[in-house]
């Protein structure tokens, strides 16, 4: 029906290899992805308000393939809470309390997940150093508005970063409670990317407001959710979104929860 040529066969059996998909079913994965990609029209997928994650509602039925419909780009947390999520080139990593990352299947749940597909408009380099606050001010400059909501990836070497990862749960024990016990891992001459986004501070009931950075080493085997960072030399890229989709749980505990708590408080503690 239709031939490709030599070097994108070439690329489509490697592509197919690594999947472990046969070259057809890589075929139709890649057309999908990519048409999906451009319907989506550069929007933010946020898969349960974070008001409902405040409260302690840790289980959800959005799975990490429904997440991947939606995005290659991306942050958030597991079912029971069980530790950190960074999504980079479509590929989804789950950052246990243990400090490592691990392979997630498909049909892992998540009460919570941000993803966009992500195609930068602006980007920097930085030979650093700079200190975390640097950081956040250099970000401040990239941004044109802090009224839009963007994608951030920093890519490159790191003289220090700290993060953490929340341990697995029961539900209902509320997040600020959860947070006060987190392990936190110290990296030092470290490489790896932060992923993240930017969320103005009036979809606080729905994100987490500000600079909401997760943290992987270049070998995808340790990271969490970011607490602080001193970039050496990096790649700074930058994506504004100017569309929010949010999904609104089916489930019991969502449908008949009380979210009418200002959570303010609770979350600044959890989240920084
Ligand atoms: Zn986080």
């Amino acid at each position: 029906m239709y031939s490709l040529d030599e070097t994108l066969q070439q690329r489509l059996r490697e592509r197919a290899r690594l999947a472990g998909m046969d070259e057809e079913a890589m075929l139709a994965s890649l057309l999908n992805e990519a048409l999906s990609k451009e319907s989506q029209g550069h929007s933010l997928y946020i898969s349960a308000p974070v008001n409902a994650l405040v409260e302690g509602l840790y289980r959800e039925d959005t799975t990490i393939a429904d997440i991947l419909q939606q995005g290659d780009f991306g942050i958030g947390t597991f079912n029971d809470l069980d530790g950190e999520m960074v999504v980079c080139d479509g590929v989804v990593y789950q950052l246990r309390a243990d400090g490592q990352a691990y392979a997630v299947s498909p049909d892992t749940r998540t009460p919570f997940a941000c993803v966009t597909f992500f195609t930068p408009y602006s980007e920097e380099e930085i030979q650093g150093p700079l200190d975390y606050p640097e950081l956040l001010a250099l970000f401040d400059r990239m941004l044109p508005s802090h009224n839009m909501l963007y994608a951030i990836r920093v890519t490159g070497e790191f003289d220090y970063v700290r993060t953490r990862s929340v341990p697995r749960q029961e539900a209902y024990r509320p997040l600020v409670e959860v947070a006060r016990e987190q392990p936190e891992f110290e990296f030092a001459q470290v490489k790896g990317t932060l992923v993240g986004f930017w969320t103005p501070q009036f979809m606080e009931s729905v994100a987490v407001p500000g600079y909401h950075l997760h943290f992987i080493t270049a070998d995808k085997q340790h990271g969490g959710h970011l607490l602080n960072c001193r970039p050496r030399r990096v790649r700074i890229a930058i994506q504004h979104i100017p569309q929010l989709q949010l999904g609104l749980p089916m489930t019991l505990d969502y449908l008949t929860a009380d979210l009418t708590r200002d959570t303010h408080d609770d979350l600044q503690e959890a989240e920084h």
